[in-house]
C-alpha cells in the first residue's frame, strides 16, 4: 500500500514507527488479530446496508435480516475462520477455535446491532465507505480517508459519521477525535462544509451497546493541530526517521505486535515482565 497522509498511516506511524516501516515500506505481511476483521466486516456490512437501502432503491422486507446474516457469515468465513490470525497469548490459552468462535458471534452481534439501529435512528445518507484521496500542492504524498458514511439532516445540515466498534465504552471526547477532524478536512479540500461531526460507537458485546456522540464541526482552529501531525509525519518519513514504540507501549508486546520475537527493539531490557 503507498503511503499517504491518512489518519490510519499517521495513527500507525506515530505508534509505532518501525512497524509502519515494516508493513508500509518492507510491506513484510503480519498476520492481523481478531479485532480487525470484526471492526472491518461491521464497516462492510453497514456499507452494503446504506448502499442498498438508503442510496439504493431497495425496500426493506422479511428477508433482509436472512441476507444481512448471510452475507455476514461469508465475511467472517473469509476474515476469521479461514485465514490464520495473531492471537493473544489468552486467546491462545482459550484456543484458536474457541477464541474464532467466539469472535464471530461478537460480530454477528454487532452487525445485528449496527443495523437495526441503522434503521430507526439514521437516514437520508448521502454515501457509504466514500474514498477521497487528493494531490496537494506543497505535500509529498496524497491525502487520503475513507469516510464510513456522509449524511444529509433534514435541514439540510451536512454530517459525517465515523463508526468505531470496541470492547469499552466511548471515552468522553471521543467526538473530539482528529479522524473526525481529518474526514472534515477531506471534505473541505473537495470544497465541502461539514456542519455535524458524529461519532457512532458500537461495544463488541454478546448484547452490544450503541453510542451515539454528536458535535458541530471544528473551526479553522481546530484543524491546526492535525496539520502539525501531518508536517511532522512528511518531515519524518523525509528524514526516515522510524521511531520504535515508547517502552512500556501497549502494542510492544508479544500479545500485540507480530515482530515482537525479531525486532531490534523489542530487547530483553524493553521487554515487559509478563
Ligand atoms: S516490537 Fe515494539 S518496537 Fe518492535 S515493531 Fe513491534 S511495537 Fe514496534
Amino acid at each position: 500500500m503507498a503511503i499517504s497522509i491518512s489518519y490510519s498511516h499517521m495513527d500507525r506511524f506515530f505508534g509505532c514507527g518501525e512497524r509502519f516501516r515494516r508493513t508500509y515500506l518492507e510491506k513484510d505481511n503480519s498476520r492481523p488479530g481478531v479485532a480487525l476483521p470484526i471492526g472491518s466486516i461491521a464497516h462492510r456490512m453497514r456499507a452494503w446496508y446504506l448502499e442498498n437501502f438508503v442510496l439504493g432503491d431497495r425496500e426493506l422486507d422479511s428477508k433482509v435480516g436472512e441476507e444481512l446474516a448471510d452475507l455476514t457469515d461469508d465475511l467472517i468465513r473469509e476474515m476469521i475462520t479461514e485465514p490464520e490470525l495473531h492471537l493473544t497469548r489468552a486467546q491462545l490459552d482459550a484456543g484458536v477455535n474457541a477464541t474464532k468462535i467466539h469472535a464471530a458471534n461478537l460480530t454477528r452481534s454487532i452487525v445485528k446491532a449496527d443495523a437495526q439501529n441503522l434503521w430507526s435512528k439514521i437516514g437520508n445518507a448521502v454515501s457509504a465507505e466514500r474514498k477521497i484521496k487528493l494531490r496537494v500542492d506543497g505535500w509529498p504524498y496524497p491525502w487520503s480517508a475513507i469516510l464510513d458514511s456522509e449524511h444529509e439532516t433534514e435541514q439540510g445540515a451536512q454530517e459525517i459519521v465515523d463508526l468505531k466498534t470496541a470492547k469499552n465504552k466511548p471515552a468522553r471526547d471521543s467526538v473530539r477525535s482528529l479522524q473526525l477532524t481529518m474526514y472534515q478536512f477531506m471534505r473541505a479540500l473537495e470544497g465541502k462544509p461539514t456542519d455535524i461531526l458524529t461519532h457512532h460507537h458500537i461495544t463488541k458485546h454478546k448484547k452490544p451497546e450503541v453510542y451515539i456522540t454528536r458535535t458541530e464541526g471544528r473551526t479553522e482552529e481546530e484543524i491546526e493541530p492535525l496539520i502539525a501531525r501531518a508536517e511532522l509525519y512528511c518531515e519524518r518519513l523525509e528524514h526516515e526517521i522510524y521511531n520504535p514504540a515508547p517502552e512500556g507501549s501497549w502494542m510492544c508486546s508479544p500479545d500485540w505486535c507480530w515482530w515482537f520475537n525479531e525486532c531490534k527493539y523489542s530487547t530483553a531490557e524493553r521487554r515487559p515482565s509478563t
